[in-house]
């Protein structure tokens, strides 16, 4: 059947993909250690899951106004005011829309603000989804990396040379997936002004914004900038890392109220509202935001010793490859094109030989624009992460 040119061109979710074979492969007997997977490995805290099972006993079984429960974008504005936001911020409901997960969010905002002959600029190495949600809108990507020896962290220089008349969007992620780098307060502040000035929508995902290992409990985000500070902007987050709640497909959008009925009307035409027992869940966890900030704490700190586990072994064990020190997320970006060799002669190849000869499942960095690279997520216990590198460092042999 012929495809529509909205399609034509899409992939698959690499991470979904690689993940997905991980389990496979597990379910027919091999031995996986799975570092593909970019979810939290805790479950949901207990008393979230009961303010879900109480929503729907209360009759949150029906439809709630395509955005979100009112109490849950309430909430979301009262979280981002208390997260660190700029006092002159005034974000109130009418800036939320509630989405299907913050992939829905982030598609909801480039379908609405990019189309035809727009370029929107994405920095790289990129969370894997956004060239194709941008294609999606049938815009064009423009990839740029800021130097490797800075976490690949983008500042205006890099954005200059690739700034055209058609640039309309700047998709930034921080604390980055896949490479765990953080932008500072003043790194923002500089790409912020950058596109004010350009009147280019910046478009900040900050899902990962609670798993940082800094001095302070959140990474810097957009809206701790003063607004005169930010042009048109879009805030992306939701509960999916920070409360372990990837199934239940929460993520919101923050913007500008005129967007965001727009943001609205287009979910109100695609998914309608976000499924309303998960809804009841996130605002249980929103509501009760002294537990909650209690739960990421114990989450971060796991986390925190995962990520000194891993870069003090792979230091130790493989010596002869070098990283992005991660200083948030859960990902450790590494880079492996130093032992291409015949056959293994990209991400691609090397993620498969190795999966084929040690068992561990990693994603490739092609999927996220770099394929010298190839990502390991660490939210897995400290016995398959040391496992997992001892392998890798048993394998080395075929491959050095
Ligand atoms: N942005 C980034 C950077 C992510 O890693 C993910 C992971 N899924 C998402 C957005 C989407 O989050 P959600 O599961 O809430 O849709
Ligand atoms: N964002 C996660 C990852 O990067 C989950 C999978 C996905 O949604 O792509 O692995």
């Amino acid at each position: 059947m012929e495809l529509s040119p909205n399609v034509a061109a899409l992939q698959p979710s690499a991470t979904i993909a690689v993940s997905t074979l991980a389990r496979t492969l597990r379910s027919e007997g091999r031995d996986i250690l799975d570092l593909s997977a970019g979810e939290p490995d805790f479950p949901t805290p207990a008393w979230i899951c009961d303010a879900a099972v109480r929503g729907i006993r209360e009759g949150m079984t029906r439809y709630t106004p395509a955005p979100g429960l009112p109490a849950l974008r309430a909430a979301v504005a009262a979280g981002a005011r208390a997260g660190g936001a700029h006092p002159e911020w005034a974000i109130e409901s009418d800036a939320v829309v509630v989405s299907s997960g913050a992939k829905q969010a982030l598609f909801n905002a480039c379908f609405s603000l990019f189309g035809p002959d727009d370029e929107v600029i994405i920095a790289t190495p990129y969370w894997t989804s956004y060239p194709e949600i941008v294609g999606l809108a049938r815009a064009s990507s423009v990839f740029v990396a800021g130097p490797e020896e800075n976490g690949f962290r983008l500042t205006p220089a890099e954005l200059d040379a690739v700034a055209t008349d058609r640039t309309r969007g700047l998709i930034l992620c921080s604390p980055s997936n896949p490479s765990g780098a953080v932008y500072s307060h003043e790194g923002l502040r500089a790409i912020a002004k950058w596109a004010r000035e350009r009147n280019v929508v910046l478009i900040s995902d900050e899902i990962y914004r609670w798993i940082h290992f800094g001095d302070e409990e959140q990474a810097p985000g957009l809206l701790s900038l003063a607004p005169d500070e930010v042009g048109p902007f879009v805030v992306i987050d939701g509960v999916s890392k920070s409360c372990a709640m990837t199934g239940w497909r929460i993520g919101w959008s923050i913007t500008e109220p005129a967007l965001a009925k727009k943001l609205g009307a287009l979910q109100s035409h695609t998914t309608s509202n976000a499924a309303t027992p998960s809804q009841a869940a996130a605002l249980a966890a929103l509501t009760d935001a002294e537990r909650t900030r209690g739960e990421i704490r114990s989450m971060v700190t796991a986390f925190r010793r995962r990520r000194d586990l891993v870069v003090a072994r792979v230091r130790e064990w493989l010596p002869h490859l070098s990283f992005i020190e991660p200083q948030g997320a859960f990902y450790l970006f590494l880079r492996v094109d130093g032992e291409y060799r015949d056959g293994v002669t990209d991400s691609t190849a090397w993620c498969s030989h190795v999966l084929e000869e040690t068992g561990v499942a990693m994603v490739p960095g092609a999927a996220f624009g770099d394929d010298r690279y190839v990502r390991l997520s660490y939210a897995t216990s400290d016995d398959i992460l040391e496992e997992a590198i001892r392998r890798l460092a048993e394998d080395r042999a075929p491959l050095t």
